[in-house]
Parts: C-alpha cells; sequence; structure tokens
C-alpha cells in the first residue's frame, strides 16, 4: 500500500520507510506523486490535533492514504514548554543555538532533580474513507547545563539521555530509542489493523 507523507522532509521519509518496509508500506513525498500540498497552519492545542490536521488536509488533496508527525520537546521545570511550539518558540527562523541558549538562561537555578523533559512525536494516519488514528512515541531525559555534540537537529545538544545528549547519538542509537522511533513502531502495529 502507498502512503503519502505530508511533509517536505527527506529524512523523516526514509526513517519512516525502513520501518514500515516490512509491512509492504511505500510511503512518498508529495512531490514523488505530482502531489501538492496546501500549507496547513498548526495551530492544534496538542501534538494530536496538529498531526491530524496535516494528514487530514494532505488526504483531502491527494485522496491517498496519508501520515503526518507533530513533535515538540516538554520541559517539566517550565511547564511543559516550549511544547507544540517547539518549532515556533522565539519564531521559526531563529537559530536552535539561540533558542537553546535561551531555555539554559531560564533553566538556570532549576535544580538536576527537577531538569526532566521528555521529547514528544504524534503520527497521525488518515484513510480517504475517513478512518484514521494515532500513534504517539515518547523519550525521556533531561535537560543538562551545556550544549553538547553535533549529530541531530533542533533541541538535541542539550537533551540528555543517560550521560549523553542527543546531539551525541549516532542516527541509529537515536532511532532506537526517540520518540519519533517509538511512534513509528508503535504506529506500524497499529497500521496491520488496516492493511
Ligand atoms: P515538527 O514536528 O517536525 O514540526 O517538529 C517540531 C519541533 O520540535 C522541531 O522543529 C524541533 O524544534 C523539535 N523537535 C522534534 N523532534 C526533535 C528531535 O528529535 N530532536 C530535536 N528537536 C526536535
Amino acid at each position: 500500500m502507498d502512503f503519502l507523507i505530508a511533509s517536505h522532509n527527506m529524512k523523516k521519509r526514509e526513517e519512516l520507510q525502513r520501518i514500515l518496509a516490512p509491512l509492504g508500506v511505500s510511503v512518498y513525498l508529495d512531490f514523488e506523486c505530482g502531489v501538492i500540498l496546501n500549507e496547513v497552519i498548526e495551530d492544534g492545542a496538542t501534538f494530536a490535533e496538529n498531526a491530524l490536521k496535516k494528514a487530514r488536509s494532505a488526504c483531502a488533496d491527494s485522496m491517498m492514504p496519508c501520515i503526518a508527525d507533530d513533535s515538540g520537546l516538554c520541559i517539566d521545570a517550565l511547564g511543559g514548554r516550549p511544547g507544540v511550539y517547539s518549532a515556533r518558540f522565539m519564531g521559526e527562523d531563529t537559530p536552535y543555538p539561540e533558542k537553546i541558549a535561551a531555555l539554559l538562561e531560564e533553566m538556570k537555578d532549576v535544580p538536576e532533580e527537577q531538569r526532566t523533559a521528555r521529547f514528544v512525536s504524534n503520527i497521525a494516519v488518515v484513510f480517504p474513507d475517513g478512518r484514521h488514528f494515532i500513534a504517539e512515541g515518547r523519550v525521556e531525559g533531561r535537560i543538562g547545563h551545556e550544549m553538547r555534540g553535533n549529530n541531530g537537529f533542533g533541541y538535541d545538544p542539550i537533551f540528555y539521555v543517560g550521560d549523553r545528549s542527543f546531539a551525541e547519538f549516532s542516527p541509529e542509537e537515536k532511532d532506537a530509542v526517540s520518540h519519533r522511533g517509538n511512534a513509528i513502531r508503535k504506529a506500524a502495529e497499529m497500521l496491520k489493523e488496516y492493511i
């Protein structure tokens, strides 16, 4: 079965394709299916709402089964911020070292045991007949005191699992424990009921 991913990100396509291939599922980006996706305003209050909104919109644009994800970093000491606003925190175009420096400054007096955080990913799958489901994946960690590592993207350099930041994990190590990896594996399990 062919699925369209509501994303322009080739890395997300590869990650999804690796995990879904054993189910006989192929995933494609919009330009690979000759589809033009309308922009979606990600104004939902939750990751699930945003993921579903993106997947439904892509499904209406393409009439194909669609997959969309929404994710972010939730820091307990900041009441769950930046959360659904992770990408837009301080503005979409602000470089991540600046966003991270601002978060570290906000967290400078937070003691070790209160620096808990998690990355959350919600994956929505929508079929043209209206059936849909959402899979959630999480990874627990803590906010370090400094940026470390050069791999990954976004907030990875300050998100520590064990004694390493996510930016010090190889891509394969990160896939094995990450929120997105967990959400995709869960979605793959749920998908078996639909195909
Ligand atoms: P989106 O779901 O692709 O829109 O991502 C939302 C935002 O959450 C990203 O722009 C990053 O700021 C943050 N984020 C999500 N997943 C990760 C991750 O694996 N590492 C670092 N930052 C992430």
